[in-house]
Parts: C-alpha cells; sequence; structure tokens
C-alpha cells in the first residue's frame, strides 16, 4: 500500500465551553453497546472512570476533519480498488489513512505538555487488543481515545463544525472518507502551525 495519501485537512478551534453541547455520553456510549468493539479495545467503552475527566483542565480544542477521496487514489490503490470484499476495501483505506494522520497528530502530542490528541476511531495499536484476555493495555503511552469513544455526538460536529458529513461504504465505496481527530490544548494554538506538522 503506498504511503502518500492526497489527504485535505480541515481544522476548526473552539473554546472547550462551546462543544459541551456535544458531549453527551450517556446517550453516545449507549450506542457502543451494538459494537463489535465493545468492551474489546481499552480505548472503547464500558470504562472504569468518568471520560469527562478526559477534557479535564483544557481550555481549547482543534477539531480536525481529514479527507480523503477515493477517486484521488493512485494507481497503487487499483488492485485493493478492484477487490470484490467491501468491508475489506474500506477497512484498508481507512487504516492506511489512520496511519497517516494518527502518526502526524501523536508526534504533534509529542512536541508540548500542553496537548492531548483524541483520534479517528478505535485504537490500531495491537491486533487483537490485550483487553481480549482482560489484560492491561500493553502500549498505555501509544493509547488515545477518540472524540465518539468518550461520548461525542461526532456527526453534529462534523455538521456543525466542520461543515461537513460523514459518509459510510453501503453497497459502494463513498465518495470520499473523512477522519474527524481533534487536539485538546491547555492554550490557543496557531492553527497554521498546527496544519503545516499535520502535512509535513
Ligand atoms: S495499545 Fe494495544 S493494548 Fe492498548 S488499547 Fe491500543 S490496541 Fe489495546
Amino acid at each position: 500500500m503506498k504511503e502518500e495519501l492526497a489527504l485535505k485537512h480541515n481544522i476548526k478551534e473552539r473554546k472547550i465551553d462551546e462543544i459541551t453541547k456535544y458531549y453527551q455520553p450517556e446517550k453516545f456510549l449507549g450506542y457502543c453497546k451494538a459494537c463489535q468493539y465493545y468492551d474489546k479495545i481499552w480505548t472503547c467503552p464500558p470504562y472504569d472512570f468518568n471520560t469527562s475527566e478526559v477534557l479535564e483542565n483544557y481550555q481549547y480544542i482543534y477539531v480536525i476533519g481529514s479527507k480523503l477521496y477515493i477517486k484521488d487514489l493512485d494507481e497503487g490503490f487499483d488492485e485493493l480498488l478492484n477487490h470484490d470484499d467491501l468491508d475489506y476495501v474500506s477497512n484498508q483505506i481507512y487504516r492506511a489513512a489512520r496511519g497517516i494522520v494518527d502518526e502526524q497528530l501523536v508526534e504533534i502530542e509529542e512536541s508540548s505538555n500542553n496537548l492531548r490528541v483524541l483520534l479517528a476511531g478505535r485504537c490500531l495499536v495491537c491486533t487483537p487488543c490485550t483487553r481480549e484476555e482482560k489484560k492491561s493495555c500493553r502500549y498505555p503511552e501509544k493509547m488515545h481515545f477518540s472524540l465518539e469513544s468518550i461520548g461525542f455526538d461526532v456527526s453534529s460536529i462534523c455538521e456543525d463544525i466542520l461543515c461537513d458529513k460523514i459518509l459510510w461504504a453501503k453497497d459502494i465505496l463513498p465518495e470520499y472518507f473523512l477522519l474527524v481527530s481533534a487536539v485538546l490544548s491547555h492554550e490557543k494554538l496557531d492553527k497554521e502551525d498546527l496544519y503545516k506538522n499535520l502535512i509535513k
């Protein structure tokens, strides 16, 4: 799989107070019970802590939409796109995009003591996660929660803040994949710097 993908990033800054209306853990963590990863990955519910602790003391959130249009995939993806298992194809494209965005965000997080990143979905560090064997997380320093895994309404954040929409593969691949990540910060960041660090 080719390493470079034509990802387009959209970054929006909000004060933490401005996004609390999207934090609805009772409702959205409830939906997680129907997911195949419920109680299987340490970054997915149920939890033995209150997820609001993740936001504690942060003043700003930078919501990041990273978009990949299927039409922009290069010839390195031709074989994959011709595969007849749509779930497999979607998962491979999703993982390729996550690999790039996660790596950049973790690097951004490691560059400062003031930041915490929320990645665009479940932890992908190990397969399977040690939670399946009821063992502690193998790499607690690498694991990251996502907005949805701590109880945010990501679809509404997408529509209201990013002015965009998450699409899903049904009978065919969607027009694009949209990953929604976030950076929590104690202080206001320079959005341009954040953008440059995302694409370097
Ligand atoms: S780092 Fe590994 S063990 Fe820890 S949550 Fe992620 S997948 Fe599970």
